[in-house]
């Protein structure tokens, strides 16, 4: 009996967690998805219409990822809950635990390109290994440098 209670007691805190601390942030990031989507697209290169969409992805990610990993606000059933229910991106977190990539900015800048040699994207070189003055901006997102 008290199993049982104290089971639903465990979900309704969930719940409540989810509804009171979760919920409006991720209505203000969907509200910003829905902008970026209707924005005017005249005089934007085409990919360039895309890179709001992946910069709002992955800060839905990193919203959650830092709930429960800095924060540490949300248990780790939340935390597996919002992945499940795609709210961040389980293989671009995966990224982030590793030493070099705690910033990346999304999966497609470290998939490698055959037509590149195997060239890392822009966004991915260290400042120091660029010329200075360069301007980072990768084509695929938007990304002004996420390495280290
Ligand atoms: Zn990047
Ligand atoms: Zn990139």
């Amino acid at each position: 009996m008290v199993r049982v209670l104290l089971k639903y007691l465990f979900i309704y805190l969930k719940n409540k967690i989810f509804r009171d601390l979760i919920e409006p942030t991720l209505d203000e990031i969907e509200a910003k998805m829905r902008e970026a989507e209707l924005a005017p697209h005249e005089g934007k290169r085409k990919v360039e219409t895309l890179w709001p969409i992946f910069k709002i992805h992955h800060q839905k990610s990193r919203y959650i990822y830092d709930l429960y990993y800095k924060r540490k606000t949300i248990s780790k059933e939340l935390y597996e809950y919002c992945l499940k229910q795609s709210i961040g991106d389980k293989n671009l977190i995966a990224q982030w635990k590793k030493q070099g990539y705690e910033n990346l900015c999304c999966l497609r800048c470290i998939q490698p390109r055959d037509t590149n040699f195997n060239k890392k994207c822009i966004c991915r070189v260290p400042k120091e290994k660029l010329e200075e003055g360069k301007v980072v901006e990768c084509v695929h997102c938007g990304c002004r440098g996420c390495s280290g």
